[in-house]
């Protein structure tokens, strides 16, 4: 690892360590060293282009997302009426993952305490359904379907749940196998 890839890490390296939690003591070179000894390529572009603010991990990252939803789009047999519409919603995908700002709601633990009919809490706690307990920064449906370039009705309809269900899933697996790894390496 370059002392250049581990002055990129700087910035974003707080929001890393929470991801890495448990792992007291750590430093920067110690994580930028196991960063760069992962297995999974894709999974290390992720990991460097979300804590290390690394564009062209960035731009590599992209690509193999789009590929690998229109792999899913013509495994699924979607009809994509938009031309673009896959790069827009992988694109998409990408902001929504990279994104280390956590859930309004939840404040990124996932869960929230629950609230009977009169809205007093009932002490249970239930997962967060703003973020859909991932316990990130969502954007809002508008947003989506803005950004998308369709209108609200195909994105109810068709598109939100695919893109939940098939596309979001994609880099959040990535990322989950990156960090898994970095835990491994660091242990
Ligand atoms: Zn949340």
């Amino acid at each position: 690892m370059s002392v250049k890839m581990l002055s990129l890490l700087t910035p974003k390296v707080q929001a890393f360590m929470k991801n890495l939690r448990g792992f007291g003591g750590l430093d920067q070179a110690d994580v930028a060293h196991a960063l760069g000894h992962l297995h999974h390529p894709v999974a290390g572009l992720l990991l460097r282009a979300k804590y290390a603010d690394d564009q062209q991990a960035l731009l590599k990252l992209e690509r193999r997302l789009i590929e690998e939803v229109e792999r899913v789009s013509t495994e699924e047999h979607w009809r994509v009426h938009k031309p673009g519409l896959i790069r827009l919603m992988a694109r998409l995908a990408l902001i929504e993952t990279i994104t280390t700002m956590t859930c309004f709601a939840c404040h990124g633990t996932k869960y929230r305490r629950k609230q009977d009919q009169d809205g007093r809490e009932t002490g249970q706690m239930v997962a967060c359904r703003y973020c859909a307990g991932t316990g990130r920064y969502r954007f809002t449906d508008k947003r989506c379907y803005t950004l998308l370039g369709i209108d609200r009705k195909s994105w109810e309809r068709v598109w939100r749940d695919r893109y939940s269900a098939h596309i979001l899933t994609i880099p959040d697996r990535w990322e989950s196998i990156g960090l898994g790894g970095m835990r491994k390496r660091l242990r």
